[in-house]
């Protein structure tokens, strides 16, 4: 009957409901386990000059390494989020990022920028700041080698106090990009308020390329206007590309360059290859 039928769809609902909830419980317990075993690396994905091919910075991208399998940060940044260990994630990555550029510079003499992701909930963190400035300081990094890529949700509930904090970073002399951005609901009249280096305009509008430019030229022009840096994600092949030199955006990343890479393969392929070992 219609009834039953009705009672065996909540049995399974419920059943899907509790495996999911099951899952994030293990996720979240096995998280905070990696933290302490050292279970999560960055992979580095360049961001290049669209005429030359010459490396302009880099972004810092985490990985899972959970057993022999790599998690993407899709499955367990959004737990982290939630449950809080986002902080003592994010906190890893800025020192690791730190820890990166300081050995760039130490051993092949080779200066470059890391761009770090900030999740909503890290942004709120009141110690993220002098926790950024800290360990920068601890690994003799400048502060313009640092970038802070967070998004439009980040200061969409909190403007004011967005600002506040935002200001401190610039002040101090750190990047700040807008990641995504097109896809949030930021009003543009926040956005001139905002203190920012950079906005990254999101893989959905170049993914359009060339045959619809019309949110990308958009993003371009209000980043000329309001004298930003502007950075073009997920760029696949060729064809965005000379849409994107034909259209004024100078710098670029995505899969038509180069996937995130290990460490190892970053620096084989754009640091050691461009600038020889110091002292040798
Ligand atoms: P995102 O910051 O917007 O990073 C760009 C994502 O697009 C990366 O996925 C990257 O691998 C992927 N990508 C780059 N080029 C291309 C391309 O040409 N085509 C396509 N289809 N994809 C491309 P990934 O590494 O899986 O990261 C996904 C998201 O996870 C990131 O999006 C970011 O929001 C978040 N995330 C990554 N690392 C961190 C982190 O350390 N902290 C925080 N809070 N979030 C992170
Ligand atoms: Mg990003
Ligand atoms: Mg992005
Ligand atoms: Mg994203």
């Amino acid at each position: 009957s219609a009834k039953a039928a009705g009672s065996n769809k909540w049995a399974f609902f419920k059943q899907q409901m509790t495996e999911r909830a099951v899952t994030r419980l293990r996720t979240e317990a096995s998280l905070h386990e990696a933290i302490k075993n050292n279970e999560f690396l960055l992979y580095f994905q360049p961001q290049l000059d669209l005429k030359s091919g010459q490396l302009i910075g880099c972004e810092a991208l985490i990985r899972w390494q959970r057993g022999d399998k790599l998690v993407s940060p899709m499955a367990f940044i959004p737990i982290a989020e939630e449950t809080g260990i986002i902080i003592a994630i994010g906190e890893w990555v800025i020192e690791q990022s730190c820890k990166t550029l300081n050995h760039w510079q130490k051993h092949y003499n080779f200066q470059t920028t890391i761009a770090c992701n900030v999740s909503t909930k890290q942004f709120t963190d009141a110690g993220l700041i002098s926790h950024i400035k800290r360990t920068a300081m601890r690994y003799q990094v400048k502060p313009e080698c640092l970038e802070i890529e967070i998004t439009e949700t980040s200061f969409m509930n909190d403007v004011e106090q967005a600002i506040v904090k935002l200001q401190q970073l610039k002040t101090a002399g750190f990047g700040i990009a807008v990641d995504d951005f097109g896809t949030g609901y930021s009003s543009l009249s926040y956005l001139r308020r905002l203190p920012l280096t950079t906005l990254k305009i999101d893989r959905a509008f170049i993914s359009e390329l060339p045959g619809n430019g019309a949110i990308a030229s958009t993003i371009l022009t209000l980043g000329k206007q309001l004298n930003l840096q502007i950075i073009a994600e997920g760029i696949e092949n060729r064809q965005q590309l000379a849409w994107l030199e034909n259209n004024g955006c100078s710098i670029g990343q995505g899969y038509y360059f180069s996937e995130p890479l290990p460490l190892d393969e970053f620096e084989k392929r754009y640091v050691v290859a461009q600038h020889s070992l110091v002292g040798l």
